[in-house]
């Protein structure tokens, strides 16, 4: 690819931002208390491909904190660490038709329907190796850091804010507590799930992050291998079924990309041997995805061709 297609890749992330930009639906998060001080007017969008070029438009250097888009990741990590049968053992990959902070576990067993719930990105949490809470979390930060190419760092309020009013994912951790399906102990794995959910990241990080998933867990900027590629093709595919909560089969038709979403605005999507795409706006719709990234990433997909069905 030369510099006439940069340009062009360029040029149309800009008019995606400027088309994109005008929508002002939606609400910010407010179960959070620190997220809901977030400015709804960001809105940044970026790509990375699996070359390693890099593209951006609006504020996508801005920081935010990864909230759910941690899940992949670290269910990555999970994988990595304990093998696809260990951890199938524990995490069901069925799409819960749920919202993300649903009761879905399986009646008979107790295990969550899919690792990017909130249940079941807890439980995921809890299968990562270490020896204690602590190298639990510093390996989460490591791998997320590999993921994006540079270190990355926790925000300490939203981490505080979110664990003083967390009391729906400790409930969460418990049910599956008691029924033998939490592989730690409860207060440990929600702690570490809530300081994963507050490392912070940029648009344009979390684009590379993105690309890595998509250029079979290699880092295509550092050149680094984060996950064999064999976790890379089942994270994708985890999150083409189920990453958009109970809007993943819409999503699915429309924009055709392995995608996920957080409550403080981000959201990825991988276009396999291509790009990830990302986008950071804070207003959220019903289903607690950003109203105006869901449409950066829609009108990406389009202008690019990206639907993963389509023939060419
Ligand atoms: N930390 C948030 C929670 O557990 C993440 C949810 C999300 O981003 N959908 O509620």
């Amino acid at each position: 690819t030369g510099r006439s297609t940069a340009g062009a890749v360029t040029r149309a992330l800009a008019e995606v931002h400027a088309e994109v930009g005008v929508l002002s639906a939606g609400e910010i998060v407010s179960y959070i208390p620190r997220l809901a001080l977030a400015d709804p007017t960001l809105f940044g969008v970026a790509m990375a491909s699996t070359e390693g070029h890099r593209y951006q438009a609006g504020d996508a250097d801005v920081a935010f904190t990864l909230q759910s888009v941690s899940k992949p990741f670290v269910y990555a990590l999970a994988l990595a660490d304990r093998g696809v049968d260990e951890v199938s053992r524990w995490l069901r990959t069925e799409p819960s038709g749920e919202a993300f902070n649903a009761i879905s576990l399986d009646r008979a067993t107790g295990r969550p329907a899919n690792p990017m719930i909130n249940a079941g990105a807890i439980c995921a949490t809890a299968l990562v190796a270490g020896d204690d809470a602590a190298e639990r979390y510093e390996r989460i930060r490591a791998v997320l850091s590999a993921f994006a190419g540079r270190d990355l760092d926790i925000d300490p309020e939203v981490y505080a804010s979110e664990a003083a009013t967390g009391d729906r994912n400790r409930a969460l951790a418990y049910l599956m507590k008691a029924a033998d399906a939490l592989p730690g102990e409860v207060d440990d794995s929600v702690d570490t799930y809530f300081r994963q959910c507050s490392i912070r990241a940029t648009a344009s990080d979390l684009a590379v992050m993105a690309a890595t998933l998509g250029n079979g867990g290699v880092n295509p900027v550092t050149g680094v291998r984060v996950v064999a590629e064999p976790v890379a093709v089942a994270v994708l595919s985890v999150l083409a079924t189920c990453g958009m909560y109970d809007a993943s089969g819409d999503w699915l038709v429309r924009v055709g990309l392995p995608a996920k979403s957080g409550v403080s605005g981000g959201i990825i999507a991988v276009s396999p041997g291509r790009f990830g795409v990302a986008a950071f706006s804070p207003p959220l719709d019903t289903t607690g995805n950003s109203v105006r990234g869901v449409a950066a990433l829609r009108e990406v997909s389009s202008r690019f061709g990206l639907h993963l069905m389509h023939a060419t």
